[in-house]
């Protein structure tokens, strides 16, 4: 019997010669494999005298480690040598580690949209959506704000037509005129919110731009009073800074509520002021107030028998708030330096 040191050696001068991985694995094959001669070695010892058999074993289980192991080892100088070999021929590196994937995250704005959809729906409300491109009837007339009204001066937006149409188009102002399109269509009571983008005429600055999102809400009820809609608003301020936050209302004019008020709410981020509440420990939240009856008589129902709430949410305002943005225009610059925070 040829004993396992000069099996080992004549493999390990085979291996070391071997031009390829195909060579290797018949060398594998023949050396440690099913029908190999290790498997032959280890049938033969029951046939050996007694005192020997262990020290066979022992050889044969050595042979096979070590064969395996200078195997692997020409396996990955072969294999380095055959990268090596490519590199030289084409450029291509096969040694640089592969290009990183670039995982995608929801926007700040759609992530806050998401939320307060949820804390709305559980509330009994329904998610509406209105046309960006409006007409200037749903923006401004059906909202109480007639062509001569001043109001519209500071909801300058931008215009255009539509071709074989006199109907005057705008970019919407804000998401109210989806008030006057709910009203129309569904039948009261009802409950709704409106998230989208809204435009202005704007000379952008770090708190201006001309596209910017906002989320109407609309409660239309029988006996609704000034005491629902400060509910209604506690609730969404819980929602958002996950804990009761004061609120206070301020006299406020807009043509479509009347009362309308300016909702302020307790400065969450301090006790004494800071640079968010400007020293005042109020933040200006959003202006709301009760469904002007105008408004409801151009939606089709009856002032006398309808009445309902309505708030206008600064969605952008409220996404710089929590996240402790300084500028607004970060929200649509598309700056992945931004966006990758989120
Ligand atoms: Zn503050």
């Amino acid at each position: 019997m040829t004993d396992t040191t000069t099996i080992l050696a004549e493999t390990r001068a085979r291996i070391a010669d071997a031009p390829d991985v195909e060579a290797l694995r018949a060398i594998e094959r023949e050396v440690v494999g099913k029908d190999g001669v290790v498997a032959s070695l280890l049938k033969s010892i029951p046939g050996l005298p007694p005192e020997e058999r262990k020290g066979a074993g022992q050889s044969a289980n050595e042979l096979k480690q070590a064969v395996l192991a200078a195997i692997e080892e020409r396996e990955a100088s072969l294999g380095s040598a055959a990268l090596e070999a490519e590199r030289r021929a084409d450029g291509f590196d096969g040694t640089l580690p592969p290009p990183r994937v670039e995982r995608g995250t929801l926007h700040p704005v759609t992530q806050v949209t998401r939320e307060l959809e949820d804390l709305f729906t559980s509330m009994g409300y329904m998610v509406l959506d209105g046309p960006e491109v409006e007409l200037d009837d749903y923006n401004f007339e059906k909202l109480n704000i007639p062509a001569d009204h001043p109001a519209r001066d500071t909801q300058d937006t931008f215009y255009c037509s539509s071709p074989g149409s006199s109907a005057s188009l705008l970019l919407r102002t804000h998401t109210s005129p989806v008030q006057v399109r709910a009203m129309e269509r569904l039948e009261p009571p009802f409950r709704a919110i409106v998230p989208g983008k809204v435009f202005r005429q704007e000379t952008t600055d770090a708190s201006h731009e001309h596209t910017f999102h906002q989320m109407e809400g609309l409660v239309i009820d029988r006996n609704v009073s000034v005491g629902h809609l400060i509910g209604a608003m506690k609730t969404l301020l819980r929602g958002i800074f996950k804990k009761e936050i004061e609120v206070r209302l301020r006299p406020g004019y807009f043509p479509f509520v009347e009362p309308g008020f300016e909702l302020d709410a307790r400065c969450p981020f301090c006790t004494d002021g800071c640079s968010v509440c400007k020293r005042t420990t109020w933040i200006e939240l959003l202006p709301c107030g009760l469904v002007h009856p105008n408004v409801l008589k151009a939606g089709g129902l009856d002032p006398e028998e309808w009445g309902g709430f309505a708030f206008g949410l600064g969605l952008s305002r409220l996404v710089m708030l929590r996240y402790g943005i300084d500028d607004v225009r970060h929200l649509l610059g598309g700056d992945l330096r931004f966006l990758d925070q989120f």
